[in-house]
This record gives structure tokens, C-alpha cells and sequence, in this order.
């Protein structure tokens, strides 16, 4: 007869089969690209990275396909659902843990930061890498209201909207005016205007709840095709362990060297890892605790499936249909909290993002030898915040908005290049950490309205 010990261990490794094998996938994705980087004398060409890479990619795609459908009628559906007063207060609850979050995630980059002083030196240490875009503070935040406003639906689906500055002929000297004094455009880049979409579909979720009966039908058609979506989800979850093996091989393959890791660079790394570390690890799951009275430790556990594939596709978007079939499947979570509060917090709660993002250009100052007021930290806090809520949850969006926060300090737009090395590394683990605060503020805000969804 079988021990009822054995037989818990056995159904407990049953359960979570999947999420140790996409744990494993990201280990052994690691060890693979290192052995196969040892193997191999040269670099490995782009052809060969994109064969290792395929599956991975085909995993990302459905993942992505899955992303507009889910989140429209997920937030259409959760919004109408619910009455407006408490649709509100689910609202204010998430957005103010969102706020908070945030800010403590920047407070604790900048102290490490100034602390561990690790742009220490001179910047010729450090190779720059690649391009920027000239931008200025304002139109980047004008350009994140503009998004939120998409004229035209299926454009959105698409495309997202962004300012372009012309360069001006320069003068006798070859100097240029300053950035406001060139001629404006805009243009449309390729890529999801999942904020538009996201405000569009709050607005038609409200409009319908208002409606009753009248709008039942579009209600119904829209909380189906959310189950539809998780159904899917729940299908692709199967190819997570080696769609994240081979995103991760691929791309260390792709890696030009490990040596970059190495010296100022590699100070900073650490600093933006500490940081981020500290906030998922003991500063989130207190905030969870004392809210919530209970041990994170379960509810963390059960949110790997979704860590491990955050970290794989360093994408918070990507990551959502997981995350959100780990907090109902097996945290409990009310499907009208996650369904509401998760495509919002993917799309503007990224708190890995916004430490990042006050590290790096406290850190390029450092490197550029420019002292900060304690205004100017100031203002790199605010703007670090908004340059996290501006990010898309798309890899690496963050080095995108972070001209918005080196402009604060009159540091040029090229200045990013210095960073961009690291980059894509950094990029895994604040996704890890989005993705992780989105999930445990949905944890909190479904214990904070346990009470009022138990009326509605
Ligand atoms: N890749 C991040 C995310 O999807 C955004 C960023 O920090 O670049 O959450």
C-alpha cells in the first residue's frame, strides 16, 4: 500500500510537471548555448542562430497571436461584468499598488546605485553600440497619450504612432539647434498599440455593463471568446519548456562575448540585479504579506510557469495568457480581477523596468562624470516612472523610453548606446520582475474585493 506521503509527492510533482520542465528549459537552454558556443571556433552565423532559434520562435508567435484577442475581450468582459462602483474600486486599488510599487522599485535602484557608485572611472572603458532616436521628453509623453486615443481601431491592431523630428540644415559651425527647435513629424511603426487598445476596451466594458439586457449579447460574445483564448493558452503552455530553451540558446548564441560583463559595465549589471532582486524577492512579497496575511511563498511558486516564460521571451505582453492561466488555474485568483487588472498591469505596472531605468541614467551620469542635485534625482524619479508606464511589454521597450529620462539630465540620446551591450540580458530579469508584480498586485487586489465580488 502506497504511503499518503509518497502519494502527496507524487501528485505534487504531477501537478506541477510542466512548470519544473520550463524551469529546466531555461537552465538547460543556458548550459546548451554555453556548450555550443564552446564547441564551435568563430561566431556562429545568423543563419545557423535563426535554425536554433526556430522553435522558440514559433512558440513566441502563438503566444503573441494570442495576445490582442485576450486582452480585448478579457477587459471587455471582466469591465461589463462588474458594476461600475466596483469595477472603480478594483481600478484604484490596482493603480495605487501600481503607483507604490513603482516608486519603491526606483527609490531602492537609486540608493544602490549611489552607493555602489559602479559608473566609477571613465566612459572609454565602455564601448557604445548602436543607434538612438531623437526625441525630446515631451513628445514621448505627448506620443503616450496620443497612443491611448488611436483613431482607428484596426490601425491600432498594427501600428503605434510616434513623433519624428527633421534635423535642421546645420549652421556656419556645423552645429545643430536644440532638439525643440527642429521641424515635427510623425509616423506609424510596426508593433500592437496594446495601450489604445486597452483604453478602447475599458470604455466599450463600462458602456456595455451600463446597457444591461442590450448589451448582454456582445458581453456573452466577448467573455467567450476570452475562455476560448485561455483554452488556446492552456494548449500552448505544452511547448513552453522548449520554446524557452531554444529562445535562450539562440540568443546566447547570437552574443557577441561574455567579456562585456566584465568592469563598468559589469558593476552596473549587478547594481540593476541587486535591485531587482530585492524588490521580487523581499520587498514585493512583504507588501504581499501585509496585505494579505499570508506566506508569498505558494503564490510565487505557483506564478514559475509564468516567471520562467517571462524570462525566456522578455516579454510582459507575451507573457500574459501564462500568467494569467497561473493565477486562476492555480493561485485562485477571481477570473474578474485577473481578466481586469492583468492586460492593465502588463501594459503599464513594470517595475523592473522603472529601477532599471533610474540605475541606468544615474549610472551614465557617472560615467559621464556629472554630479546630480538632489532635484535632478527627483525628476529622474518621475520620469523613470513614466518611462516604465510608456514601455510596451516587448523586449527591451525600456531602452526606448529611457531617452525620455536621460533627457531630464541633459544627457544626449546616443548616451543609451552605452548600455546597450548588457542590455538584452537585463532585459530577462526585469521582465521576471514585471511580470511578478503584476501577479502579486493581483493577488492583492483579489483579497482586498474578496468581499465585494462574493456581493456582485
Ligand atoms: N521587456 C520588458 C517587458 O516586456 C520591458 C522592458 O523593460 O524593456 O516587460
Amino acid at each position: 500500500m502506497a504511503r499518503p506521503g509518497r502519494e502527496r509527492v507524487k501528485k505534487f510533482l504531477k501537478d506541477n510537471a510542466l512548470t519544473f520542465c520550463t524551469i529546466l528549459g531555461v537552465f538547460a537552454g543556458v548550459a546548451l548555448g554555453v556548450v555550443l558556443r564552446k564547441v564551435r571556433h568563430g561566431a556562429w552565423k545568423p543563419r545557423e542562430v535563426m535554425y536554433v532559434q526556430y522553435v522558440g520562435e514559433l512558440f513566441l508567435r502563438m503566444l503573441k497571436s494570442l495576445i490582442l484577442p485576450l486582452i480585448m475581450s478579457s477587459l471587455i468582459s471582466a469591465i461589463g461584468s462588474l458594476d461600475l462602483k466596483l469595477s472603480g474600486k478594483i481600478g484604484i486599488r490596482a493603480v495605487t499598488y501600481y503607483l507604490v510599487t513603482t516608486v519603491m522599485a526606483i527609490v531602492q535602484g537609486i540608493i544602490l546605485v549611489i552607493s555602489i557608485h559602479p559608473g566609477r572611472g571613465d566612459s572609454s572603458s565602455i564601448a557604445a553600440q548602436g543607434s538612438s532616436r531623437n526625441v525630446t521628453t515631451m513628445d514621448t509623453l505627448m506620443d503616450l497619450v496620443r497612443n491611448m486615443f488611436p483613431p482607428n481601431l484596426v490601425q491600432a491592431a498594427i501600428s503605434q504612432y510616434r513623433t519624428v523630428l527633421i534635423p535642421p540644415k546645420p549652421d556656419i559651425n556645423g552645429t545643430l539647434p536644440p532638439l525643440p527647435e527642429w521641424a515635427l513629424s510623425g509616423e506609424y511603426t510596426e508593433g500592437t498599440n496594446i495601450m489604445g487598445l486597452v483604453v478602447f476596451s475599458m470604455v466599450l466594458g463600462i458602456a456595455l455593463g451600463k446597457m444591461g439586457k442590450v448589451g448582454a449579447p456582445l458581453l456573452d460574445f466577448c467573455s467567450s471568446l476570452s475562455h476560448s483564448m485561455m483554452i488556446i493558452t492552456g494548449w500552448v503552455i505544452w511547448f513552453s519548456p522548449i520554446g524557452v530553451l531554444f529562445l535562450i540558446t539562440g540568443k546566447l548564441l547570437e552574443m557577441e562575448s561574455f567579456e562585456v560583463i566584465i568592469g563598468q559595465l559589469g558593476m552596473y549589471f549587478l547594481t540593476v540585479l541587486v535591485g531587482l532582486f530585492c524588490h521580487g524577492l523581499i520587498v514585493l512579497p512583504i507588501i504581499y504579506f501585509l496585505f494579505t496575511r499570508n506566506l508569498p511563498f505558494t503564490y510565487i511558486g505557483n506564478m514559475a510557469q509564468a516567471l520562467a516564460t517571462a524570462f525566456g521571451t522578455s516579454s510582459s505582453s507575451a507573457t500574459l495568457p501564462i500568467a494569467i492561466a497561473c493565477l486562476e488555474d492555480k493561485n485562485k485568483v477571481d477570473p474578474r480581477v485577473t481578466r481586469f487588472v492583468m492586460p492593465i498591469g502588463a501594459t503599464i505596472n513594470m517595475d523592473g523596468t522603472a529601477l532599471y531605468e533610474a540605475v541606468a541614467a544615474i549610472f551614465i551620469s557617472q560615467v559621464r562624470n556629472i554630479s546630480l542635485s538632489i532635484g535632478q534625482i527627483i525628476a529622474i524619479s518621475i520620469t523613470a516612472t513614466a518611462a516604465s508606464i510608456g514601455a510596451a511589454g516587448i523586449p527591451q521597450a525600456g531602452l526606448v523610453t529611457m531617452v525620455m529620462v536621460l533627457d531630464t539630465v541633459g544627457l544626449p540620446a546616443e548616451d543609451v548606446t552605452l548600455i546597450i551591450a548588457v542590455d538584452w540580458l537585463l532585459d530577462r530579469f526585469r521582465t521576471t520582475i514585471n511580470v511578478l508584480g503584476d501577479s502579486l498586485g493581483a493577488g492583492i487586489v483579489n483579497h482586498l474585493s474578496r468581499a465585494d465580488l462574493e456581493r456582485a
